[in-house]
């Protein structure tokens, strides 16, 4: 019997709901149960893939290729559990459906409507495909009183209506500020939330207080007055050194408890296993070494837009027992200022996904730097077509070099180096493109197997000829300057299994440079680093302690 957690947000946005439930969903996972998590985002955009990251924060690609909201990222490194296309959804999807649906005479005649017709297509997707999971966890985007909101907060209030409330908990995630000036933590935007949340027909069942700091039991107490709750069911989450603390802090102040009490579940004599968790938190405290990445970027203003490889980088500092320490720079400087300066002290270079031209002269030049002076590099999508193309302008007499996507590219003997991708293999059916092409969902995206060459770093990091990655990209290198490349010293150690598409290039004389034309971050978790940032990590740290021999 599938029972529903719903979480909704109040008082501001960037809580952390969709950490919250994924740590909620890790230690479910470690009482036994078997979870799936999902998102509801109410914007209009069919999905974030269109989006910009400096809004939007990292597009999440899963493995069968939806481009999803990064708090599936989470979902997936908490539980381990892959994503899939039916696990985020947002308004603009759900219209989109119902006006399909209006188009085909699919309502025969009847009135269109928010309710019951959006309501009944958001119910459906919460509840589609989810019966041999224990707990769906269902995070709702935004916060309670937005307009967009409304439909799916009246969706889930007729969950919990249909299916009887004790097969339904409703967790509001609020903030407690702390106002330094009276020194004091403040309930009441709590209180007004609740209200609000109430005022649609939604009861909470448990609080979930984000906080700077504890909050003291009396302030709990008055929360839970105030809210109608019981005082074990207004729970603190103050904020944490590390994100992967909030499975054991969560449990540790009765999330789960209170949950399983909510369905009547709970059997005080069973406890979570979070060993596991106590023990990343305890490598992320007790590095031995510390690198510093310098990642060359053009969305380095807020963390959230490459969130996954944060992460994954963070996963192979624990893997290592290293402290990663990462520089977010920003490429246009490159361009501009002293590109050695800027790079002082770094023990690794690392160009990811980008779009568009902006900083990409930048990102060449920090590419151009990390190899003359034989810094570690991993190149990531962009990151790697940018290799290629410093490569073929510096080592193999290709001057001027680009790619189709920055219209700076020279039509060289046989066309781009990187040119758009027309047509590729997907399973057993090929996908075609052309330029005048929507944007939105068509780049190549998802799981593609790719071929890797023995006796290659990569055969060497993977230990395997045959892996399958991520992808999001609508550019590919030219395969027919490979040759040439080859020739200059990059070696294309991976590419598709029908060989049209590179997806690895390594430089042979360096000892460490990689390009990947895939996601690899995208399936790094705590507990299964990735070896691509393993490996990397490994080998900056290596060349950090080889610089201090010098
Ligand atoms: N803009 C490049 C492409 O579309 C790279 C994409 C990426 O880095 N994700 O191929």
């Amino acid at each position: 019997m599938t029972r529903y957690i719903f979480i909704t947000g109040g008082v501001v946005s960037s809580l952390g709901k969709g950490l919250a439930s994924a740590a909620l969903g890790a230690v479910l996972q470690a009482r036994g149960y078997k979870v799936r998590l999902r998102k509801l985002d109410p914007y209009l955009n069919i999905d974030p893939g269109t989006m910009n990251p400096n809004q939007h924060g990292e597009v999440f690609v899963t493995e069968d290729g939806a481009e999803t909201d990064l708090d599936l990222g989470h979902y997936e490194r908490f539980t381990g559990v892959d994503a899939y296309k039916g696990d985020n959804v947002t308004a603009g999807q759900i219209y989109s459906t119902l006006l399909s649906k209006e188009r085909r005479g699919d309502y025969l005649g009847g009135t269109v409507q928010v309710i019951p017709h959006v309501t009944d297509l958001i119910k459906e997707f919460i509840t589609s495909n989810t019966k041999d999971e224990d707990f769906v966890l269902c995070e709702i985007g935004g916060t309670v009183g937005d307009i967009e909101g409304l439909p799916f907060f009246e969706a889930i209030r007729q969950l919990g209506y249909t299916l009887g409330q004790d097969k339904v908990c409703y967790i509001h995630v609020t903030l407690v500020p702390y106002i330094a000036a009276a020194q004091e933590l403040k309930t009441k935007p709590t209180q007004h939330s609740v209200k609000e949340l109430r005022s649609i027909g939604v009861t909470p069942h448990i609080l979930l207080c984000r906080a700077e700091r504890d909050i003291p039991a009396v302030e709990r107490a008055k929360i839970a007055l105030f809210c109608n709750l019981k005082e074990e069911n207004v729970i603190q989450a103050p904020d944490l050194n590390t994100i992967y603390a909030a499975p054991t802090r969560y449990h540790a102040e009765g999330l789960d408890v209170q949950v399983l009490k909510h369905f009547g579940l709970y059997d005080a004599t069973k406890q979570p296993n979070l060993e596991n968790w106590q023990g990343i938190v305890q490598s992320l405290a007790s590095p031995k070494h510390k690198v510093s990445v310098a990642i060359v970027g053009k969305y380095t203003g807020i963390g959230d837009a490459y969130k996954s490889l944060g992460e994954a980088l963070s996963h192979a500092g624990i893997a290592n027992q290293v402290e990663v320490d990462v520089h977010w720079l920003d490429a246009k400087g490159f361009e501009t200022r002293n590109v050695a300066s800027q790079l002082q002290g770094m023990d690794a270079i690392l160009v990811p996904g980008g779009f568009g031209s902006r900083g990409v002269e930048g990102k060449i030049a920090a590419i151009k730097y990390a190899r003359e002076n034989g810094i570690p590099y991993l190149g990531i999508c962009l990151g790697m077509q940018l290799a290629v193309i410093e490569t073929a302008r510096h080592l193999a007499g290709m001057e001027h070099a680009g790619s189709s996507e920055f219209d700076s590219a020279d039509q060289g003997e046989y066309g781009p180096l990187v040119g758009l991708m027309t047509e590729w293999v997907s399973g057993n059916a090929k996908e075609k493109r052309g330029s005048q092409d929507n944007l939105g969902g068509t780049m190549r995206l998802g799981a593609f197997p790719c071929a890797i060459k023995k006796g290659t770093l990569a055969h060497a990091i993977y230990g395997s000829e045959n892996i399958s990655e991520r992808h999001r990209h609508r550019y590919e290198v030219n395969t027919a300057y490979i040759p040439v490349l080859e020739k200059a010293g990059l070696q294309f150690s991976g590419l598709s299994p029908d060989g049209a598409l590179p997806e690895i290039a390594e430089m042979k004389s360096h000892p460490w440079f990689v390009g990947v034309q895939f996601h690899p971050e995208l399936k790094s978790k705590p507990f299964a680093p990735h070896p691509l940032f393993k490996s990397y990590v490994a080998a900056a740290l290596a060349y950090k302690q080889q610089q201090k021999a010098a």
